[in-house]
């Protein structure tokens, strides 16, 4: 889906001495089935931009179109904005709490109204595409799991909601080389078999460099720079 963004500011505790102006003015326009990139120190407002995609923030003023839905309007109601946008937040294996991992995995898409037999086989195939084998993986508990491991169940958690704008905040922070490599190589793959819009969070341009179709540079609650991995 098409993401057009209008002048969107958001102010964190407007008139207190914290005061503090997270995104000033951003206006973008993103095309459908592109993957994104958007990298910026830290305290540019990257997170709190992603927050306003899928809609858990209200902007102080501006607004968000996705697909044909002004999502920041006050009669878009959530569930419209959920069935759209899948957010993967910065270490979202602190999120894991069901029993199993295939419990957990589903607990998004139980709540589409789709029946067992297809969330069942959304819940494989989310499996599949971050390489946790279904057989093996979906009857142990997700804290028995390697922190990596972790981090690739709450993924598929979201991307078995097959969203049609999937968001990922920062999804290799704090991984070893291996384990970024392995989750790099699963969002590419997921890109793929979705053709879903895809913006990924990083610090790294190098995390982004051959996957990117555009890069979006974040700076001081501004978008500076939106443009081809090699012009950034
Ligand atoms: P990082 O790379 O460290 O994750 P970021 O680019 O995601 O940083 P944000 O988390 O969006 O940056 O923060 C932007 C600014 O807004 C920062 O100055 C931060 O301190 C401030 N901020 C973020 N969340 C809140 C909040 N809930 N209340 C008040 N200020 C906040
Ligand atoms: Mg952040």
């Amino acid at each position: 889906m098409s993401i057009k963004v209008e002048n969107l500011t958001h102010i964190y505790m407007p008139g207190t001495p914290f005061e503090m102006t997270a995104l000033d003015d951003i206006s973008l326009d993103l095309e459908e089935g592109k993957f994104y990139a958007i990298i910026g120190h830290t305290g540019s407002g990257k997170s709190t931009f992603i927050q306003h995609l899928n809609g858990l923030l209200k902007p102080t003023s501006g607004r968000i179109v996705i697909g044909d839905v002004d999502i920041t309007d006050k009669k878009t109601v959530m569930s419209e904005v959920r069935k759209r946008v899948g957010l993967v937040f910065q270490y979202p294996e602190y999120q894991l709490f069901e029993e199993t991992i295939e419990k957990d995995i589903a607990f998004g898409p139980k709540n589409l109204g789709l029946s067992d037999e297809e969330i069942q086989s959304r819940v494989r195939k989310a499996m599949e595409i971050v390489g946790l084998d279904f057989e093996k993986y979906r009857n142990l508990s997700p804290f028995e799991l390697s922190g990596g491991q972790k981090r690739r169940v709450a993924i598929a958690g979201v991307i078995a909601m097959e969203p049609k704008v999937l968001i990922l905040d920062e999804p290799t922070a704090g991984l070893d080389p291996k384990g970024r490599d392995e989750i790099l190589a699963q969002i590419i793959r997921l890109h793929e078999y979705y053709k879903s819009t895809v913006i990924l969070v990083t610090h790294s341009m190098e995390d982004v460099a051959e996957i990117a179709d555009e890069v979006i540079v974040m700076s001081d609650s501004r978008v500076i720079m939106k443009g081809l991995p090699s012009e950034v």
